[in-house]
């Protein structure tokens, strides 16, 4: 069957996300972590999302990364192309989605393309330009110390300008609710004023689901994974898409553990919550600047621990350890420090028997499952919305959750392990 819609995503957990919303709508759809090998065999499948670690590189490191992945996807005929980012639109004033998305309208040849953030099922929602996390602006939120990306304007019109040399335009929430052909007038009008960046208001599912049939058209769309929500219903019917039941997949028994990399407020909850009836061990960034084998030293833990209960290991600290690592260290250097013990001890992990693996953190994810050497996942059950268990396509056969960090009930990392990967 021909390939409907072909997903770049500028993160792993975003990725498993935006995977997640097309399999609940009915789309067959299978995630490759990274840009694929050119003779990668991939299970025939409705969509496809690329997950890149893109998000926090330089700006034109993402642009080549994603660039790349758009080509292996059109290699394949993906009728729409879509490029998905976070819900709170992690971003710096240099990048990534304004430049990623300018070069992706660019190879489409689309006049423009849409910006929507909003996953009203998690809280983010869009009014008048502006991104809300649950009651407060973006700019408010936690998002504001983000050890990576801090969030300090929630103005979405605002940050896209900053990012690009273009001007973006708004559709309002009043012309979303008057449906998708006013919606479509909308475009041509924003369009016609040399607008190619639109970003779009949603409060609720039902206006995702106006935009979807509003976008059924374009050539690029851009999103968090609320986004998509609206559009396998495009494809349904005559448009080859036929609606079914989710895949089963594979019990995976063996060992468990938590790797968390991410400092988001909802991470901190979890880490917490976990650590009350569970082993923890702390990685510390300065410790391994200071040259200690803390991997080592957490394998060595680890290994006397694995068993029926899952571990945890955890560098999530609140926004002062964060903030005082980073003095000392710089901000990239310390994330990246964290990153590759994490990957490493990921690694040694499966090696000494863990099979059932949660991730916490976009970029800490992508560390991890890039030095774990998997290239696909299958989608299956959601453990909470936007974080499904999934199961690595080929060896080593693993089920991971790859959970975005500000994602996820309090008990998150406990529950995830007494629900199994299918419905
Ligand atoms: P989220 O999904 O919450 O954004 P990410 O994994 O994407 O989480 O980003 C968190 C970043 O913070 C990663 O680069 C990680 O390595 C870094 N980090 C984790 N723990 C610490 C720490 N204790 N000090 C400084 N940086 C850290």
């Amino acid at each position: 069957m021909a390939l409907l819609l072909g997903c770049v995503a500028d993160d792993f957990t975003g990725a498993t996300d935006l995977a997640s919303t097309l399999v609940k709508a009915g789309m067959r759809t299978v995630q490759l972590l990274g840009v694929p090998r050119r003779e990668l065999v991939v299970p025939d499948c409705d969509a496809i999302v690329i997950a890149l670690k893109s998000r926090s590189n330089a700006a034109e490191e993402a642009v080549m990364m994603s660039l790349a992945a758009l080509d292996w996807l059109r290699e394949k005929g993906a009728r729409q192309y879509y490029f998905k980012y976070c819900s709170t639109f992690d971003s710096t004033d240099k990048g990534n989605i304004g430049p990623v998305a300018d070069a992706m309208i660019d190879v489409l040849g689309a006049d423009f393309t849409v910006f929507n953030p909003a996953f009203p099922t998690n809280k983010r929602t869009v009014f008048k330009g502006h991104l809300f996390v649950g009651d407060e602006l973006l700019s408010d939120s936690g998002m504001r110390n983000h050890p990576l990306t801090p969030m300090t304007d929630s103005s979405l019109v605002r940050v896209l300008e900053r990012q690009s040399r273009f001007k973006s335009g708004l559709v309002e929430f009043a012309t979303i609710e008057r449906g998708a052909a006013a919606v479509r007038e909308a475009f041509e009008r924003l369009s016609k004023q040399g607008i190619r960046h639109i970003i779009l208001d949603s409060v609720t599912d039902e206006h995702l689901i106006t935009l979807g049939e509003a976008c059924a058209d374009l050539k690029l769309i851009t999103g968090g994974s609320g986004m998509a929500m609206g559009l396998p219903a495009n494809f349904a019917g005559s448009g080859g898409l036929e609606i079914g039941d989710m895949q089963p997949l594979p019990a995976v028994t063996g060992s468990t553990a938590v790797l968390s990399g991410s400092c988001s407020l909802a991470t901190q909850g979890q880490v917490d919550y976990m650590r009350q009836n569970h082993d923890a061990f702390q990685v510390d960034p300065v410790a391994i600047a200071k040259g200690r084998d803390v991997a080592g030293e957490a394998l060595d833990w680890a290994r006397t621990r694995l068993g029926e209960k899952p571990i945890l290991i955890y560098s999530t600290a609140d926004a002062n350890q964060v903030g005082a690592a980073q003095e000392q260290l710089g901000r990239e250097h310390a994330g990246a420090l964290v990153e590759e013990t994490l990957g490493k001890v990921a690694k040694e992990l499966v090696t000494i028997g863990v099979r059932r693996l949660i991730v916490a953190g976009g970029e800490t994810a992508g560390a991890v499952v890039s030095s774990l050497g998997v290239e696909g996942l299958n989608i299956g059950r959601e453990i909470d919305p936007g974080v499904p268990w999934t199961f690595s396509i080929g060896e080593p056969n693993l089920a991971l959750a790859l959970k975005s960090g500000n994602f996820g009930t309090p008990d998150f990392f406990v529950k995830a392990f007494s629900v199994d990967g299918n419905t």
